[in-house]
């Protein structure tokens, strides 16, 4: 990457989470499909379809910089992903394969989070004000789906997979 100005940090910023999200979509339904939870299940399936709209939004914006949205691979998603597939790979019990499964998405979230975040610092620096509004749209659906993953892991997940582990010792 060459970059001399913020405006062409932002287009390689935006290029990189536009990768991102197009890793994400891959990732999710696999996650949908390990995930033993119907509630977590569903809550991936949700995001997968926020997620396309995410998509969507990026190419809107790329679309009025007149720029073309690929290029770039981001590399951060990529190792999330990995440590993601790794996950699925390893031998649990179903409830504490859903507490990895909520994990590996809390940290996925937060990398976009960031990631979102600075973009749309930018976008107002560069008067951007359309791209500003979709990236928070954005950004408050990712902490929105972080908040949702928090709360499954809160009431039940973490809890059941809690409960197997002390049940295993007491046999
Ligand atoms: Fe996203
Ligand atoms: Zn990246
Ligand atoms: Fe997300």
């Amino acid at each position: 990457m060459e970059a001399n100005t913020l405006k062409e940090l932002y287009v390689d910023h935006l290029r990189d989470i536009y990768s991102a999200e197009n890793q994400i979509t891959k990732a999710l339904p696999k996650m949908a499909k390990k995930a033993g939870s119907e509630e977590l299940k569903q809550a991936f399936e949700e995001h997968l379809r926020q997620t396309e709209n995410q998509i969507s939004r990026l190419e809107q914006i790329f679309g009025s910089l007149e720029k073309n949205p690929r290029g770039k691979k981001c590399i951060g998603m990529e190792g999330l992903i990995d440590e993601g597939k790794e996950i699925m790979s390893e031998k649990m019990k179903a409830e504490v394969m859903d507490a990895a499964l909520i994990a590996a998405a809390q940290k996925v979230e937060h990398y976009e989070i960031a990631a979102y975040g600075t973009v749309r610092a930018y976008a107002e620096l560069l008067g951007e004000q359309q791209a500003v509004d979709l990236l928070e749209q954005t950004l408050e659906e990712e902490s929105a789906a972080d908040e949702k993953l928090t709360g499954i892991a809160a009431s039940t997940i973490n809890v059941k997979a809690l409960n197997g582990e002390r049940l295993e010792e007491a046999a």
